[in-house]
Formats: structure tokens, C-alpha cells, sequence
């Protein structure tokens, strides 16, 4: 029987693979002499046998090193776009894991994946938070990454040279990274992306503005000249901000104003609020901190990008960003389980507030996510998702409508309980999370990842419903 399973789970659908990826060069702006760099990759898939004649080396990994935001994923997903072939991708914190083992075995599962469909492009994002120097880290969650390491490097040496799966890897950090991805025949090429430069920037609004409906006359080095220090990502979402801001005046083409207005909007976002007391930081920084906290015990949300108090565009308090896997690998479907667990993420707000405040010093941060946690709820009783109300017919009557609510705030209240069990668990890492918050205003997911793996006591703990 062992073959037979091992025959259906081949027949798996590739969990790592990126369907419709359909990005080219002409996607990614301002990267000047940077792209020869990677078209020569690319030929190493199209001329691979060329290479392999003249006795070239083909690279087994890449890597690209720059700040957030530059484009190192866009332009990895370029490289397989224009190649013409699979692109897998995998964030390193999703290796951190706290089980024994886990780590390992998706990577092996990754490059599994990758092979049975070759040629590929394993994109491998924030290569630091695996491939931190060994012995940095001490107690079990060292050995874990011990383990992860080895076993990437493995992957590494089992393609050197062959050009049929092609890893490039993302990091801010190539100095921290660990001796031995670096050896030759590893990441053994390494490139880097700057931010870019006032043409750069001109360059990538354009390229944004492409399939927007932009007056004739916009000043791109207006805004390019106004957004020093800034990155593709936030030039991308300049130009989103100010299509919106046409919209909603009711026009049909975007001006140089509404450029410069959404430019203005994302500079206030990135600066800190001189205004806000110390308190209020740190009260902005427990809500935040709750959410990612609680999020991280979860399977499908526990997939962290940052997690900030900067007051951004349109969102007075900060924000903790989660890639919803279950979204994007489910069609947009939840499973019941993982909208239990999104209820619970989003009462830790309130649930952070009285543990630290208590009942009498409540604040109303967390109205909001209450609110979303409430009609969550409800759509878990609507559906039929609750075991005690199997069936949605029940649920149509009149009547019953008082008895969804009834239903609907047992399911908040125990979503809630079990938020305040994670937290209780978690009280050191909620005191650093807090702490850096306060300090840094904003940690990336690799910053929080360390945390959570030096100071995190995660249980998944599936609700009692
Ligand atoms: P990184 O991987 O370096 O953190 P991403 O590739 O994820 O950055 O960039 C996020 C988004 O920002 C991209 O999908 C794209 O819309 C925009 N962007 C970033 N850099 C560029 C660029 N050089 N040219 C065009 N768009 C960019």
C-alpha cells in the first residue's frame, strides 16, 4: 500500500507552483545595466546545451540582494517569463517552523515539485531567515533551521550545473547569510538591486502608468522628483491611489496632481507621527502586536509580511499584512477551520486590550476588527458551518434570525477566549514584539520571525466549536 500512496501523492497538484505567471523585462523599470545580467540567465535555460558545450558553468542559484520593494520578485518572475518556464516560490519564514522537520521537508517537497517540472525557477524569498549563519541561534528552533539549511543546500548540489532548475533567491541581508550557500556552485552569483534613482523612478511610474488612463500631459519627473528614497512598490501604489482619486471625482483620466496628492499621501505614511503620545504608541502597538501574534499559530494566516504601527494611506492605526494562503491556493475559498481562525485573529485586538489594560481601562482600538470577527461569525452560522446548526435551510426562516445572532456570539465568545489563550501563552514574545514596535514603529517579516522563533510558544489549537 506504501506505493500506492506515494503513486497519489505524485499525482498531487503542485503546492508550490505559480500558475499564469505571465511577467516580462518590459515589466520591471529602471534597472539600467542590471537587466544584461539577467537575460543571460534566461539563456541559460534557452541555450542551456550552447553553455554546456563550451564547458560554461551554469549557476545553481542566483541571488538577489536589495532593500524591500525594489522588484526582486517581480524581476525573478520576469526571468521565468521570459524563459518561458515554471516558476515555484517559497518564502524562507515559512521554513521557520517550530516542528522538527517541517522545514526539510517542504523544501524537498519544493524541489520535488520543481523537477517533475522542469525547467524551473525556484524562487526562494528572504533567503536570510533560513540561511542565517549556523550556531547564531541557540535551543531547538537553531536546530531546526540546522536542519532546513542542510537540507537546501542538498537540493542546491543535486542541480549544480545542469541549468534544468534554476534557484534565485531574495535577501537584504547576503552578509549575514551562512558560508556554505555561498560556496561555488551554489549562490555563487550574486546581484544587486539598488533603489532607484530619479530616471529609475520616472521609468517605473511609467511603466505603471501603462495601463492606466493618464492625461497626456503628466509630469513624470514632477513626481519622480518628489519621491526620493521611495521603491517600486510604493511608486506602483502611487499610481493605484491616484486612478482612485480620479474615480471617486468622477473623471477619466489621471492628472499630475492626483500623482503628486497620492505621492503626499504615501510620504505621511512613511513618516511617523510626531503627534502620537508615547502612549498611544504603544497601545497601537499591543493591537498590532495581538493580531500578528495570534495570526502566526494559524496554517493560513500565519504567512506574516510585516507588521507596522506607521499610520499608512487611509488607515489611522497600523496594520499587520497577512498573505491569506488559503486565498490564493483555494480559489478564494476559506475551509471552515481557517475562518474560525481569521475570527480569532481579528478579536486579539480586543482580547490584547484587557490582558495589558484591563476591563476598566478598555480603549476602543479594536472596534473595527470586532467588527470583522462579528460579521465573520455570522457568515460561519449562515453558511451552515456550525456543527450545532448543520444544514442552511433552518436558517432562512424569520424567526430564527435572533437564533443565528445567539449562535453567532458563542462562536465569538469562544474564538475570543481562545485568542486570550495565545496570548496568555505568549506574553514574552507580545513584550518584544511591543517593545521593537515602539522602537523600530515597523518589523519586517524576517524581524518577526526571529522573534517569534526566540521568544514564540505556538500550539495550534483547533478551536472546540
Ligand atoms: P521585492 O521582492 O524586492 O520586495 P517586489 O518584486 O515584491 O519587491 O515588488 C512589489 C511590487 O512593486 C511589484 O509587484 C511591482 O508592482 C512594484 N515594483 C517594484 N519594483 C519595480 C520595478 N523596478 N519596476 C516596476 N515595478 C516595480
Amino acid at each position: 500500500s506504501g506505493a500506492r500512496v506515494r503513486r497519489a501523492q505524485n499525482k498531487r497538484l503542485p503546492q508550490y507552483l505559480e500558475r499564469g505567471v505571465d511577467v516580462k523585462f518590459t515589466d520591471v523599470a529602471g534597472l539600467g545595466k542590471i537587466r544584461l545580467e539577467l537575460e543571460e540567465i534566461v539563456k541559460f535555460f534557452t541555450h542551456g546545451e550552447m553553455y554546456r558545450r563550451r564547458g560554461v558553468k551554469i549557476p545553481g542559484g542566483i541571488l538577489l540582494c536589495g532593500p524591500p520593494g525594489v522588484g526582486k520578485t517581480l524581476l525573478a518572475k520576469a526571468v521565468a517569463g521570459e524563459a518561458g518556464v515554471n516558476f515555484f516560490s517559497i518564502s524562507a519564514s515559512q521554513f521557520v517552523e517550530i516542528y522538527v522537520g517541517v522545514g526539510a521537508s517542504r523544501v524537498r517537497a519544493l524541489y520535488q515539485e520543481a523537477k517533475e517540472n522542469a525547467p524551473s525557477v525556484v524562487f526562494i524569498d528572504e533567503l536570510d531567515a533560513v540561511g542565517r549563519e549556523r550556531g547564531l541561534i541557540k535551543g531547538s528552533g537553531g536546530q531546526e533551521r540546522d536542519a532546513t539549511l542542510n537540507q537546501l543546500l542538498v537540493c542546491l548540489d543535486g542541480f549544480e550545473g545542469r541549468g534544468e532548475v534554476i534557484t534565485i533567491a531574495s535577501t537584504n541581508r547576503p552578509d549575514i547569510l551562512d558560508p556554505a550557500l555561498v560556496r561555488p556552485g551554489r549562490f555563487d552569483r550574486k546581484i544587486y538591486i539598488p533603489k532607484p534613482g530619479l530616471i529609475g523612478r520616472i521609468e517605473i511610474l511609467q511603466v505603471h502608468a501603462r495601463k492606466k488612463p493618464m492625461a497626456e500631459d503628466v509630469d513624470y519627473m514632477a513626481v519622480a522628483s518628489m519621491t526620493d528614497g521611495m521603491v517600486g512598490a510604493e511608486l506602483a501604489n502611487i499610481v493605484e491611489v491616484a486612478a482612485i482619486n480620479m474615480i471617486r471625482d468622477g473623471r477619466t483620466e489621471i492628472t499630475t496632481d492626483d500623482l503628486l496628492q497620492a505621492a503626499q499621501i504615501e510620504e505621511r505614511g512613511m513618516l511617523d507621527r510626531k503627534d502620537r503620545s508615547s502612549e498611544t504608541w504603544k497601545r497601537v502597538a499591543i493591537n498590532e502586536a495581538a493580531m500578528a501574534v495570534v495570526a502566526v499559530n494559524f496554517p493560513d494566516l500565519k504567512n506574516i509580511q510585516f507588521v507596522t504601527i506607521a499610520p499608512r494611506a487611509g488607515r489611522e492605526l497600523g496594520y499587520v499584512r497577512m498573505k491569506m494562503d488559503a486565498i490564493k491556493y483555494n480559489g478564494g475559498m476559506l475551509t471552515r477551520q481557517s475562518l474560525l481562525d481569521h475570527i480569532t485573529v481579528q478579536l486579539a485586538p480586543r482580547a490584547a486590550d484587557e490582558i495589558w489594560f484591563g476591563e476598566d481601562q478598555l480603549s476602543t482600538i479594536w472596534a473595527e476588527t470586532a467588527d470583522n470577527a462579528r460579521s465573520a461569525a455570522r457568515t460561519f452560522v449562515l453558511g451552515g458551518l456550525s456543527e450545532k446548526h448543520h444544514g442552511l435551510s433552518n436558517f432562512w426562516i424569520a424567526d430564527r434570525i435572533n437564533e443565528i445572532d445567539v449562535e453567532a456570539l458563542r462562536i465569538v465568545n469562544l474564538c475570543y477566549e481562545r485568542a486570550k489563550e495565545i496570548l496568555q501563552q505568549n506574553r514574552k514574545l507580545m513584550d518584544v514584539v511591543v517593545e521593537e514596535l515602539v522602537e523600530k514603529k515597523s518589523l519586517s517579516k524576517h524581524d518577526f520571525f526571529s522573534l517569534v522563533e526566540l521568544h514564540g510558544s505556538l500550539k495550534p489549537m483547533p478551536a472546540n466549536i
